[in-house]
């Protein structure tokens, strides 16, 4: 293999496939992303529902190669998010690399290289193949009795429909996570009658979320400025983690806050109602731009908390009977986690595919690769980061590792895996981290429903930056590709 030919294909053109674009325009490499559907962007183009602002400071969710100075909010609402990852792949010049409406649908690894297919019946080859199809994209909708015969809209959250008006329509969202909330919140004070139906409370954060200043924008720009309040957002980032993975001063404090924000709730049964039974942290908190709390007062918005029987062509019927009658019903369900890159047909080593691999539990090395799959690179897979963390961080740690395999793979024509010692080692020192952390103990959620150690990352932050700037690459076992299948 001449190294003119080495070549990458990335499936997916969100943010972590276009950070992984960037990162191979800039190392000279030659790559192709396949993206679905007809724009990049990922959550922030298929996630248009009203009250959406990303749940971190805006300058956390910024690509490192492409400073943004002119966010309007402390937490910029998805449309901006959106726009700026446009702005970028133009910018940056990636959308050339881009074929757009092309689903990759199986990759096989054979004659030491990927084969890959497309939806559209074409085919590709490629030394390295990286799949950055997100963890949060395959919309699940709850398996309620009737759910097909509700006679008005009805849609998930990820794929609001815009063509229904808000006014004089009795709404139901069904779902108590971040999105549910902000939609229940958006709604409400948009006069609407809302009905939000919540098997489960969750902790809120009810944040403020000024407009930001000229001031602040121009000491972005002055001499070290960025740089500066980069260093500033890192150390926010690493002490704002303590207080998450283990009992002590920093979470009481932080649970008194909450409380605070629960006693706002005038209403004794209301409060009860929105009173969480399990350790905040837990799960990744949504955040209230317009106070969540004030808005569930009105008199426009209703809880029904409980179980839901059935869903009829009117409305919804709860297991104690309660019945509530609906024109349009949202549901704000969450997504299918551990899907990962399904329903992609991936075939490793020995015609091992992704779905007998995973059968019994899900695993990785650091949640970018696996054993028996060679030259095979996941971005946010299994055990990454999820919890309250900015995605691009996470990324740019996952995609350094990445970027030096991939050196080395192509300086010895290799193709590269981490060995089972190195990725049992791995899942042994997360195993033990996890008693005492908030995530064990009755804590339920999509990081711990799937298996008995939860999927993601249950150290600091900066421990995530030292495991990849430091990940030994003896850890990976490197074939050369004439004998690696
Ligand atoms: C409602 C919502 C709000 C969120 N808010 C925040 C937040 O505030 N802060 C935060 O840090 N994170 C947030 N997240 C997490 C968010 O998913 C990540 O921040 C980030 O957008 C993930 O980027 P990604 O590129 O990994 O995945 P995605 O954004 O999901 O992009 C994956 C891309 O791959 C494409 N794709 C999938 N399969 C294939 C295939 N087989 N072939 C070709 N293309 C394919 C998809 O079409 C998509 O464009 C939120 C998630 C959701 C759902």
């Amino acid at each position: 293999m001449a190294d003119r030919e080495f070549r990458v294909v990335v499936a997916g053109a969100g943010v972590a496939g276009l950070f992984m674009a960037e990162t191979l325009k800039r190392a000279g490499i030659d790559f192709t992303v396949y993206e679905k559907a007809g724009e990049v962007g990922g959550t922030w183009r298929d996630n248009t529902f009203p009250g959406l602002f990303v749940d971190v400071l805006s300058r956390q969710y910024e690509f490192p190669f492409q400073p943004n100075y002119n966010w309007s909010r402390k937490y910029a609402p998805a449309t901006e998010i959106w726009a700026y990852i446009k702005k970028v792949a133009h910018d940056r010049g990636l959308t050339k690399f881009i074929r757009f409406n092309e689903e990759v649908t199986a990759a096989r690894f054979t004659g030491g290289r990927w084969q890959i297919e497309t939806a559209r019946g074409n085919t590709d080859t490629a030394d390295v193949f990286i799949c950055a199809t997100g963890f949060l994209h395959k919309p699940l909708l709850p398996d309620i009795p009737g759910r097909d015969s509700f006679a008005g809209p009805s849609f998930h959250s990820a794929r609001w429909d815009h063509s229904v008006p808000y006014e004089g329509k009795r709404w139901g969202v069904i779902g108590s996570g971040a999105s549910g909330v902000q939609i229940t919140e958006a709604l409400a004070w948009a006069g609407c009658d809302v009905t939000q139906f919540i098997r489960r409370a969750q902790w809120v954060h009810i944040r403020d979320n000024p407009h930001s200043t000229w001031r602040e924008r121009l000491k972005l720009r002055l001499p070290g400025g960025y740089a500066r309040e980069q260093r500033r957002l890192w150390q926010m980032i690493n002490e704002g983690d303590a207080w998450r993975l283990y009992p002590g001063p920093q979470r009481e404090a932080m649970e008194r806050e909450y409380w605070s924000f629960l006693d706002t709730i005038k209403d004794p049964e209301l409060r009860q109602k929105l009173t969480p039974d399990y350790n905040l942290g837990c799960t990744r908190i949504p955040k209230s731009d317009r106070n969540y709390y004030q808005a569930v007062q009105l008199l426009n918005a209703h809880i029904v908390k409980g179980h839901i029987d059935r869903i009829e062509p009117g409305g919804v019927v709860m297991k104690d009977g309660t019945r509530v009658e609906l024109d349009v019903l949202v549901y704000a369900t969450g997504f299918d986690p551990h899907a990962y890159m399904r329903p992609m047909n991936v075939t490793g080593l020995n015609g091992m595919t992704i779905d007998e691999a995973w059968k019994e539990k899900i695993y990785s090395y650091g949640g970018i690769a696996l054993p028996g799959f060679p030259n095979l690179f996941m971005l946010y897979g299994p055990f990454s980061p999820v919890n309250n963390v900015p995605v691009p961080l996470g990324l740019d740690q996952e995609i350094g590792l990445i970027m030096r395999l991939i050196g080395k793979v192509r300086a010895r024509r290799a193709a590269a895996a981490p060995t089972v010692a190195a990725t049992e080692k791995f899942l042994a020192r997360l195993g033990a981290a996890f008693p005492g952390t908030v995530w064990v103990g009755g804590c339920k959620n999509w990081y711990t429903s799937a298996q008995p150690t939860p999927v993601l990352w249950p150290f600091p932050q900066s421990e995530h930056k030292e495991f990849f700037d430091r990940a030994p690459l003896e850890d990976f076992e490197f074939t050369p590709t004439g004998q690696a299948d």
